[in-house]
């Protein structure tokens, strides 16, 4: 690994200053858990490492009604993951943060870092278009709010400036009789998912008709990737088994996986079908509970 000077700032200011004194140069780290891979692997090589591991002003979750669940860059897995709020109000985060890795990653990787390395097999990024999320960037120059659906660029690239920081991600509560799972194919607990499905559902109250869905997908193109013709198939409509098995044939069709060691295009494309169809029974039930 190329050597590099490391800065480990106290606050969101003074990291904003390091970025933009070497911007382009300069790249942040979390939890370093991506960041040591991609450097070892010699695909990034900065000359300023600025750690952010210690701006503790990052760390945080709050919930407000009208404002919604705002969790700070810095917030770990596990903190997300054992939130007694998040279990009651979305317990779809909880569970797929108790599937993402083993204990001693979540323990120290950060929902942040997650996001911003643009993995488009991370489990965070779907459910969190499919609850309509929202990054807030900053740099020294200003603030700036983005959907969460769109942050994804490509494989690993994702919509920040050299010298931004995301700085929070702001969750709306969903509306009434909304459903949210999501479901990733393991070969072991913890494992990155070969496929997933994140699925929100939004009832009628009184006939359940499907009002609103959003469906998607991990590690089946080079983004998550929404399957909007599959959630037409839903919308509109009282949502039976076939609609169901319908939206994930289509889901798999709008797939666009590749083979890699785990697993060939081929399979993912089967599993989409499989996946897409389980979270959508699943989210289903929850808007008929809830
Ligand atoms: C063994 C192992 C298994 C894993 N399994 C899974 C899995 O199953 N599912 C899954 O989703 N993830 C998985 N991960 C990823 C892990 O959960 C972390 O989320 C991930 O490593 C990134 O978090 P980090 O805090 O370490 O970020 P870092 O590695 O420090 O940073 C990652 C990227 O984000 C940028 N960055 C970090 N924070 C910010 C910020 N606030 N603003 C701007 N840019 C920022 C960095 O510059 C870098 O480009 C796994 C990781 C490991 C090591």
């Amino acid at each position: 690994m190329k050597d590099f000077e490391y800065f480990a700032p106290k606050t969101p200011d003074e990291a904003l200053s390091l970025l933009s004194q070497y911007k382009g140069e300069a790249k942040i780290v979390a939890g370093c858990q991506s960041m040591l891979v991609v450097m070892r692997q010699g695909l990034l090589a900065p000359e300023y490492v600025v750690d952010i591991k210690g701006v503790s002003a990052l760390d945080y979750m709050t919930y407000d009604e009208r404002e919604g669940l705002r969790i700070g860059a810095l917030t770990t897995h596990r903190t997300i993951e054992t939130s007694p709020f998040i279990q009651k109000h979305l317990r779809v985060l909880s569970e797929m943060e108790r599937n993402l890795a083993t204990i001693q990653t979540r323990n120290w990787g950060t929902i942040g870092g997650n996001l911003c390395h643009g993995d488009p097999a991370g489990d965070p990024a779907p459910i969190l278009i499919a609850l309509d999320a929202k990054l807030k960037l900053k740099s020294l120059s200003g603030e700036r709010i983005v959907a969460m659906e769109g942050f994804s660029k490509d494989m690993l690239e994702v919509d920040l400036e050299p010298d931004e920081m995301l700085i929070e991600i702001q969750v709306p509560t969903p509306r009434p009789h909304t459903g949210v799972a999501h479901e990733k194919l393991m070969v072991m607990q913890g494992d990155a998912g070969i496929v997933g499905a994140a699925v929100s559902i939004a009832l009628r109250p009184g006939d359940d008709v499907c009002e609103d869905a959003r469906i998607v997908l991990s590690n089946a193109a080079s983004i998550p990737l929404r399957a909007k013709e599959a959630e037409r198939c839903l919308v509109g409509k009282v949502i039976n088994e076939d609609l169901l098995t319908e939206a994930g044939k289509v889901a798999s069709k709008e797939a666009d996986p590749s083979s890699d060691v785990h697993a060939s295009a081929e399979y993912r494309r089967e599993m989409v079908e499989v996946f897409v169809k389980r979270a959508a029974k699943r989210a289903l039930q929850l808007a008929k509970q809830s």
